[in-house]
């Protein structure tokens, strides 16, 4: 068997333990005599799993008692629907900040349902560049503050919250949830589609504060309200049952790892290799984004020309590292280094780097 370190930014690579074991309980799943994906959502087998996850999120992410956290079919997309379908019904605005591409999406589809104030845009500055938190003029009539965590796309990550008081803060964190530590306290609402540092494509999480669930619309159906999945435990309608027996294993695979604190330790480790690599390269690779913002789960950089970046990528893949196109949008090239790219991975990317710019620059 041949493993190619996979830097794809979403679906992205998943621990190579977890596949293992999701191979070795496929067929006849802890001797019911058939899969899990074939068994009852209501079965005390699948409810086993359900309830272990959610409460391995509330350890691992050290929940205050107060959040409800829901798995919801329609990944991180839907959420830009129902977020301001569930919370944009007072006749009030929201505050958005517009960081990057998927910022923009959910603030496309917000605009289609009620009113938002942009507080900052970074079109100027290419996305490049985020504010500092403590500047944003956060209206305090705001239903909410919608930012991005992390930018998949442009590369850029907020490394402290802004303070927005009693505007709840809503953030999708689609492609850095569990990458590191979160005062919770400071979030009305998390999101995240699970296949960028969670599992398979198929679901998303959403962690809702309780008393945001009171006053969500009460005019909304069924699926697309907040209500009937905290009510129902997330399990109204079929749960994606796959992805959500794969994040089973790999929250496991986190905790026996160290947790959070194990995470953040390897992800320091890898950051520094690969930027180190940026910096070490005299000019031939050019990372675009300011470095007090540059994502420590997407890197993006440049080459000398578009000819190199084509050469760096297809040459890349020949050793066995993959997936390091840049989005087509941005072109350059973007190395995906999220929970489970092991640190050998990043190493070999660093030193192929390395040798690239030696032979071509
Ligand atoms: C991948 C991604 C999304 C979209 O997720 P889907 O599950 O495909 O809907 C949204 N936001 C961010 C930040 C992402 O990285």
């Amino acid at each position: 068997m041949s493993r190619k370190y996979n830097f794809n930014a979403g679906p992205s690579t998943l621990p190579l333990p977890v596949l293992k074991q999701v191979q070795e309980e496929m067929v006849d799943y802890h001797g019911m005599g058939l899969s899990l994906i074939e068994a009852s959502h209501r079965s005390k087998e699948y409810d086993q799993i359900h309830n272990e996850t959610i409460s391995l999120i509330k350890e691992l992410l050290d929940l205050p008692s107060n959040y409800k956290v829901l798995l919801l079919g329609g990944g991180a997309t839907l959420q830009f629907s129902m977020i301001p379908l569930n919370f944009l019904n007072s006749g009030k605005s929201c505050d958005f900040t517009l960081t990057g591409s998927w910022a923009k999406k959910a603030y496309a589809d917000s605009e289609k349902i009620g009113n938002v104030n942009v507080i900052f845009d970074g079109a100027e500055g290419k996305y490049t560049t985020l504010p500092p938190a403590s500047s944003l003029e956060i209206d305090p009539d705001a239903a909410y503050l919608h930012l991005t965590s992390n930018e998949t796309i442009q590369g850029v990550q907020w490394k402290e919250w802004p303070d927005a008081g009693n505007v709840p803060l809503i953030a999708d964190m689609s492609s850095d949830i569990l990458s590191r530590a979160l005062p919770m306290e400071k979030f009305g609402m998390i999101y995240a589609g699970a296949q960028k540092n969670l599992g398979p494509a198929g679901v998303a999480l959403a962690i809702i504060r309780e008393d945001l669930l009171e006053t969500a619309s009460k005019n909304l159906t069924a699926y697309l309200s907040y209500k009937t999945h905290a009510d129902g435990n997330s399990l109204y309608n079929t749960p994606p049952v796959f992805p959500i027996y794969c994040i089973n294993l790999v929250l496991k695979w986190v905790k026996q790892g160290g947790g959070m604190q194990g995470i953040e330790q390897r992800t320091a480790e890898k950051t520094s290799v690969i930027y180190g690599a940026i910096e070490q390269s005299s000019g031939f690779y050019k990372c675009p984004v300011s470095e007090n913002c540059r994502s420590t789960m997407n890197v993006v950089f440049t080459l000398p020309s578009e000819d190199l970046d084509k050469n760096f990528i297809e040459q890349a893949a020949s050793e066995g590292m993959i997936g390091l196109k840049g989005h087509r949008s941005v072109g350059g090239c973007r190395a995906s280094i999220y929970n489970a790219m092991p640190p050998e991975g990043v190493k070999a990317l660093a030193d192929f780097m390395k040798e690239f710019a030696d032979k071509n620059g």
